[in-house]
């Protein structure tokens, strides 16, 4: 296709910026559920770390409740050898019972001293619990709000598409067919830009503002035509250099 002649480039550049626009609003919408995901996502593995600084800080209380049982149970042990004591008459098994007296204070000492680390380590497990909790809830709302927003503008987005919709297609109807057909079938063919300005640089040479590859001196005489509708050699893109949108 070399060109064409047709009084109708400035329909197509405003339809392509129809369509573009309509695109973006395509690509918005389709956008917003992976966005919600994500949030969503981010959300979930805060509040598994939660979950996780909750379970260490449960164990950490189990671990503190046993030691505690342990410490009874010894007490216990040691009532129980103290009135074995007075019941018993020979010399060696007293200082036996002495001896086992001694072992089972020793070891609740130990225990007592392990219950006290491991209150320190409850209280720093519970300042990271309420922070976690706190940061979480604060996350939660934050990420709520979020997507209330995003399920709103994706409403507006898709009540906005649908207008458009309806003018552009009032508009394409007064495109002739044969032109409307071809500017369609580039559309698929390039990524959505069927219709494009040239771009000129300061020595004056001009290239295709889809591809970017430069016209040869022909195109260049074609492009400066009156109503000439000029294709790109390279990118099959229709382009255009002096025409205002119709
Ligand atoms: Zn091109």
């Amino acid at each position: 296709m070399k060109l064409m002649h047709t009084t109708e480039t400035g329909a197509l550049i405003t339809l392509q910026t129809k369509d573009t626009a309509m695109d973006d609003l395509v690509r918005k919408i389709a956008a917003i559920p992976a966005e919600i995901r994500a949030l969503e996502g981010a959300f979930g593995e805060k509040k598994n770390s939660m979950t996780a600084a909750r379970d260490t800080l449960v164990k950490l209380q189990v671990e503190k409740k046993s030691r505690e049982l342990s410490i009874a149970e010894k007490e216990e042990e040691i009532r129980k050898h103290q009135r074995d004591l007075n019941m018993i008459k020979d010399n060696d098994a007293f200082k036996a019972l002495l001896s086992e007296i001694a072992g089972a204070k020793k070891q609740q000492d130990d225990i007592e001293t392990e219950i006290l680390e491991f209150l320190e380590a409850i209280d720093k497990a519970a300042a990271e619990d309420k922070r976690l909790q706190q940061e979480v809830k604060k996350i939660e709302e934050e990420k709520n709000l979020r997507i209330k927003d995003l399920e709103a503008a994706k409403k507006d987005c898709e009540a906005a598409l649908e207008a458009a919709k309806t003018e552009r297609a009032g508009f394409a109807a007064k495109i002739s067919g044969e032109i409307l057909e071809k500017y369609e079938f580039i559309r698929v063919q390039r990524k959505g830009l069927a219709i494009v300005r040239v771009k000129e640089d300061k020595t004056g040479k001009i290239s295709c503002g889809g591809c970017n590859m430069g016209l040869t001196a022909q195109k260049i005489v074609d492009i400066k035509t009156p109503d000439a509708l000029v294709f790109c050699d390279n990118c099959q893109r229709m382009i255009y250099l002096n025409q205002a949108p119709g």
